[in-house]
Order: structure tokens, then sequence, then C-alpha cells
């Protein structure tokens, strides 16, 4: 039987599936999900080759964290066999980026989890921090949460591009492992390609999340939180539409898209039921016997033409 295809992480050694699983669904952030459907949604992500959990306090205000947690136990997951990301600084109260609460934050997601350590630690959408507090206070912090065996591994996440390279350009090499970006790699945003050879160079594992552009390549459309534009909005929505008339799926056209690219470790979709991972995993495997619909894919190109690139702002603008 076919199996979704693992990926190098930088210079991690960690072997990410190219999907990911991306549980701030389990938050209930894009509606209510019961524990039921969260533990079958993660036995079966796990019974279809994914190895790669990614949450946060933030999501939920820990509800992804303690769900996600419960299923890795109920399922008696050997611990080898799983890689599991978590974050600090952000929380539903706001963000705090000091060495203090990031200490204490992965003492309290590593009793959520029910785990010993966690893979990758991340600091979490740090454009709303000080970056010069990110280099100078955060990343030193997360260093001696990595000597202490509490994390294997550390990384940033944000929306802006410029953010990472502020703080790589400012780290001790090494002292970063991994970047998270996110909705700046699918049908509509391509932005990420650019920062690829930079982050080569620094020996950075780069995970590409949200392929789906949370939730705007969806039939059922975004969440009401969604941040893009009225006009990005209604483009996807056209593009959907569009799929859904030729009897086609959009999510399993823009998942695609964003896995053809192998410079990322993995795609990070979020999932919510066991019917989502299987369709997302048959995206996956179909992918590698078929390739992608190739016609289907310049249709929906052309209508997202108009809002090629286009982003939102995200964070304090300090650079
Ligand atoms: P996404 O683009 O993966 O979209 C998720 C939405 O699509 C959810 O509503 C989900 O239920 C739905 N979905 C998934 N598969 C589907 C399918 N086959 N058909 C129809 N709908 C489907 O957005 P996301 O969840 O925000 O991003 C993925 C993950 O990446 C997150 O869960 C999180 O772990 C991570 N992430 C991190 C950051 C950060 O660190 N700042 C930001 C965004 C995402």
């Amino acid at each position: 039987m076919a199996t979704l295809e693992r990926r190098e992480l930088g210079n991690t050694g960690l072997k990410l599936s190219c999907i990911g699983f991306g549980a701030s669904p389990l938050g209930k952030v894009f509606g209510d999900v019961t524990p039921a459907d969260a533990l079958a949604a993660v036995r079966l992500a796990l019974q279809l080759g994914i190895n790669f959990f990614d949450t946060s306090p933030f999501y939920g205000g820990t509800v992804s964290e303690t769900m996600l947690g419960n299923c890795l136990r109920e399922l008696n997951v050997p611990r080898d066999k799983i890689i599991v990301s978590t974050k600090c600084g952000r929380y539903i109260d706001g963000f705090d980026f000091s060495a203090e609460r990031v200490t204490r934050s992965i003492d309290e997601s590593l009793a959520r989890l029910k785990l010993d350590y966690v893979d990758i630690l991340h600091c979490h959408d740090i454009e709303f921090g000080s970056l010069d507090q990110i280099v100078n206070e955060t990343i030193p912090a997360l260093q001696k949460i990595k000597e202490s065996g509490k994390a294997r591994f550390i990384g940033i996440t944000g929306l802006p591009l410029e953010i990472f390279t502020y703080v790589l350009d400012r780290v001790p090499p090494g002292s970063v492992d991994v970047i998270l970006s996110y909705c700046h790699y699918s049908i509509n945003d391509t932005t990420l390609v650019d920062l690829l050879p930079y982050l080569k160079s620094k020996g950075v594992g780069v995970i590409s999340a949200s392929p789906l552009a949370m939730g705007l390549f969806t039939d059922n459309g975004p969440p009401e939180w969604h941040p893009a534009s009225s006009e990005l909005k209604s483009a996807c929505r056209t593009a959907a539409v569009h799929c859904k008339e030729k009897g086609k799926n959009i999510s399993k056209l823009a998942l695609q898209y964003s896995l053809m690219n192998k410079e990322f470790a993995t795609v990070l979709v979020g999932m919510n039921s066991p019917k989502q991972v299987e369709e997302n995993v048959t995206a996956g495997l179909e992918l590698s016997s078929m390739g992608i619909d190739e016609d289907l894919l310049h249709e929906v190109e052309a209508i997202l033409q108009p809002v090629k690139n286009q982003t939102w702002p995200s964070g304090i603008q300090q650079i």
C-alpha cells in the first residue's frame, strides 16, 4: 500500500510526513469538535502515516493541547513514533514572550499534552512581540529549555516573512532550527518560495502551514474571524464554486498544490474529523501516483490572479 512521503526537516534529523496534522481545529477554532471526533481523526491520521502533530496553548485557550494530549494518551502511541510541536508566547489572554513566561509555558504545555518533551517548541506569532526581545531574551530562554531536554528543537512562527530574516540574522547560528510560515504557500500566495534560498543557507527547516488558506479553500468557506479582505474572500469563493461546478474539490487542489513543493518538510493542514484526514491523505497519495489536475489548476490560478499574493497586516509594525 502506498504511504505518505517523509521529508527531512532542515538539520534536525526529523523525518516528517509530508502532510502534518494541524491541531488548531481541535481547539474548536473552526467550529465544535467532540472528543470522539478528535480521537477518531488522530487515530486515522496515525494509521494513514501522519507522524507530525502541531498545537499551541493559544488554540482554543489550551483546549487543543489538552484534546491532543488526551488522544495520544488514549491511543498509547509510542513516543518515538510521533513528532509533536507546540508553541509559547501567545495565549488566549494576550502575548508574553518574556523568559519567565515561556519557561513556565513549556511545563504547562507538557502537562496538558501528557508528554515529557516536545520535539519542537515554537515562539508563536513573534510579530506581535518586540523582535529584539525575541532575539535577546526569548530565544536564549528557549535554548535553556532545549538544554533541559523539554524541547528537542526550537522554532519561530508568524505571518510577515520579514520577521524570519530579522531574527535569523541576529541570533547565533543553530539557535533556531525551524520556521513555521502560514498562508504564504498556496494557490493564491506563493511568496514563501522567495525566502527558501536564505533559509537553506541558514540550515533552517521549513514548515508550511494553512494550505487551505485557513478555510478560504473549502466548500464551507472561512470562519468569521478570517482576516482576509472581502476581495480575497470573494475570489476564493468563486474558485471553490468553479471547482464544485466541475465536480472537483478546491481543498484537494489547494493541498496538492502546496505538497508539490518538496522544499517544505511538511504541509500542516488543520483537521477535525476522520473524513478530512482521509480526504487529505488520499489527496497526497493521488498526487504521488497521478499528479495534479493541471487544467483545473490553471483555471483556478486565472480566477485568483487579481488577488495573487495579497495578504493582510499582522502584528505590531516594527520593521
Ligand atoms: P488550513 O488552511 O489547514 O485550513 C483548516 C480548515 O480547513 C479547517 O476548517 C479544517 O477543518 C478544514 N479542512 C481540512 N481538511 C479539509 C478537507 N479535506 N475538506 C474541507 N475542509 C477541510 O488552516 P489552519 O488549520 O489554520 O492551518 C493548519 C495548521 O497549521 C494549524 O492547525 C496550526 O497547527 C498551524 N498554524 C500555525 C500558525 C502559527 O503558528 N502562527 C498559523 C496558522 C496555522
